[in-house]
């Protein structure tokens, strides 16, 4: 099979696998879907971008290189699982997070690591080795720092941009979760159509803004996000709710929720 057919195969595949799976519905909030389609892109793992990832500015030497997670790695697959209408209206007040966005960010990552498994299965299925980082034992955590990104894959693989409050903003919005597998065959990367911050209108004209005012504990700035501030939040949620947590009111009723703000365009930024 030839890579681009490859490829299209992954990406419709991984399509059915979420359309069809039970773990896509939330028993405990009316059988609710928890994601929509997904949005799929291929990175090359040569791809520059890896080694710019490792400046103290942009991620940190933390973070591992495709081909430090597999040898002979020479793509790297990334997907974004848009949540539902009914998960993103849910959430859309003000306050607490609402319970099917606290039942769909926990269900949802269970269905998350199974497409993550899937895709390492097909990946071997077409007779090539895979990792999921974020299945991999050597995946850590430390000091709230990852050594694998899942947005910055994202960015790589062409499938949207940054956020003013971190948050990664696709063709389906922000509010969703990601993931992405390694592996070592040669798949055509997907283009990226824009800078790192180019769908984020307050990040290339200071024009928009409007998770600011959403966050429940002003983490979120005209400059930025405050990290630990949003990090205490949600460990305050987590000790309420657990084993469930989240926020995601900066993702909801907000113009990147679901698609890419009017204005968001442009080329931004450079990190
Ligand atoms: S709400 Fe506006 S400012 Fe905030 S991340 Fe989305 S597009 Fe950017
Ligand atoms: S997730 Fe919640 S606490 Fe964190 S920045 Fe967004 S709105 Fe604020």
């Amino acid at each position: 099979m030839d890579a681009e057919k490859a490829r299209d195969r992954l990406f419709q595949d991984i399509a059915t696998f979420v359309e069809g799976n039970s773990l896509n519905l939330l028993p405990e909030c009316d059988g609710i879907r928890i994601y929509d389609a997904p949005l799929l892109g291929v990175a090359s793992a040569g791809d520059g971008l890896f080694e710019q990832f490792l400046a103290p500015e942009v991620i940190g030497p933390h973070h591992r290189l495709p081909g430090q997670w597999l040898t002979g790695a020479r793509s790297v697959l990334s997907y974004f699982l848009p949540f539902s209408l009914p998960v993103r209206a849910s959430n859309r007040g003000t306050g607490a997070p609402s319970e099917e966005w606290l039942y769909g960010r926990i269900g949802g990552e269970a269905l998350n690591n199974a497409v993550r498994a899937r895709l390492v299965e097909m990946v071997t299925e077409l007779g090539g080795r895979a990792v999921a980082p974020a299945l991999d034992p050597r995946y850590q955590v430390v000091d709230r720092k990852s050594n694998w990104s899942e947005r910055h894959a994202g960015y790589a693989a062409g499938l949207g941009s940054f956020g003013l409050g971190r948050s990664f903003i696709t063709a389906r919005g922000s509010a969703g979760r990601m993931g992405s597998v390694i592996t070592d065959l040669e798949l055509p990367p997907t283009s990226r159509q824009v800078g790192p911050y180019g769908y984020c209108p307050q990040l290339t004209g200071g024009t928009c803004g409007e998770c600011i005012p959403r966050c429940p504990v002003r983490a979120i700035e005209a400059e930025g996000k405050a990290l630990g501030k949003c990090q205490s939040y949600l460990d305050f949620v987590r000790k309420k709710f657990a084993p469930r947590y989240g926020c995601g009111k900066c993702q909801t009723a907000v113009p990147c929720e679901a698609a890419i703000p009017s204005g968001g365009l442009g080329e931004g930024g450079s990190g």
